[in-house]
């Protein structure tokens, strides 16, 4: 049987609400990861189970310190000979970006799998205790390793680098709009697909102690107001993601403040706020960074790591690149 850590934090998977019909009104991260196991029939058969509580949070609450004192602990937990693998529960709100972080800074082969639940546990049809399972089962498989930091939710698998929440209640949130699954869980068994070629884990210059720089992001509305860039940056931000229009597009004004901030030093990463998609660098960003498909939350994670590690502009668009 292979060995497998449970880490807890808290999010609906562990959320209790007042009745079994509410799936809206509910406060997470009530339950301990003792009740949720005990609420999930065969889940010793499936591994060798441990478990801890790192935290009992909502992920809305889920800072920067947290992913790293999180990365800290996994990393200790995998160096462990004794351990084969790592399941994290965890609030769907920021869960990809928790599992992005954990992507790009641990360094391990190991399988490390996140869930969570839409329904808290107290719901009738509540879905935390079938996703706890199935990410059991994923990461006690072998398929798994090597992949970097998987999602397990709603019978599906997905990848970190490319998982989003699309749904604000329903149980089927999470999809990767530009890729699909890696794979699908049903009755105990794994499908897999193809997995991601970009760097993550072993493969990336990142780790849990690499320092995370302010990174702010700014998303374009119709008449957005050119001050509030300068304002990001009188704040302190040594970046800035523009979440733009369309192919990461901006109006005149913001285009020339960008290029701007840009020639005097700050690190403007281009991404869009359209949630599908690839982006195609255009000459009107002279200075700026582009991805090509990274959400605007995931290419700020990408671009605190960057500037925490000192790297240069050439550097970090080659880390954009590749990652
Ligand atoms: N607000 C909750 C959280 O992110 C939502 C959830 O877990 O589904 O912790």
């Amino acid at each position: 049987m292979q060995r497998i850590c449970i880490v807890a934090t808290g999010g609906t998977i562990a959320g209790k609400g007042a009745a079994p019909r509410q799936t809206a009104s509910y406060r997470a991260g009530a339950l301990g990861i003792t009740e949720l196991c005990a609420a999930v029939p065969g889940l010793e058969a499936e591994a060798d189970i441990t478990v801890e509580q790192f935290a009992s949070i909502d992920s809305k609450d889920a800072d920067p310190d947290f992913w790293q004192a999180l990365a800290v602990r996994l990393q200790a937990v995998l160096d462990d000979s004794d351990i084969d693998g790592v399941v994290i529960t965890h609030g769907t709100d920021t869960l990809e970006e928790t599992a992005y972080y954990l992507h790009l800074t641990l360094k391990t082969a190991k399988p490390v799998v996140l869930t969570g639940a839409m329904r808290p546990a107290t719901a009738l049809s509540a879905d935390g205790p079938i996703n706890l399972l199935n990410a059991v089962t994923v990461a006690a498989h072998p398929g798994a390793r090597g992949r970097g930091v998987l999602v397990a939710m709603n019978h599906a698998v997905f990848g970190a680098r490319e998982v989003a929440k699309l749904d604000t209640l329903r149980p089927d949130a999470f999809g990767a709009p530009n890729t699909g699954p890696q794979g699908l869980v049903h009755d105990g068994r794994i499908t897999w697909l193809a997995a991601s070629d970009r760097a993550h884990t072993m493969d990336t210059r990142f780790s849990p102690a690499t320092p995370l720089a302010r990174v702010d992001i700014l998303a374009a509305y119709a008449g957005f107001p050119i001050d509030a860039i300068q304002a990001a940056r009188a704040a302190g931000a040594r970046g800035l993601v523009w979440a733009g229009t369309g192919n990461s597009t901006a109006s005149q004004a913001v285009e020339a403040e960008l290029a701007s901030v840009a020639a005097a030093g700050l690190a403007v990463v281009r991404a869009s706020r359209v949630n599908c998609g690839m982006l195609v660098p255009t000459e009107s960003a002279p200075g700026q960074i582009w991805t090509d498909s990274l959400s605007p939350w995931k290419a700020r994670i990408l671009l605190m790591l960057s500037i925490g590690s000192r790297l240069s502009r050439p550097e970090i668009q080659s880390v954009f690149a590749s990652y």
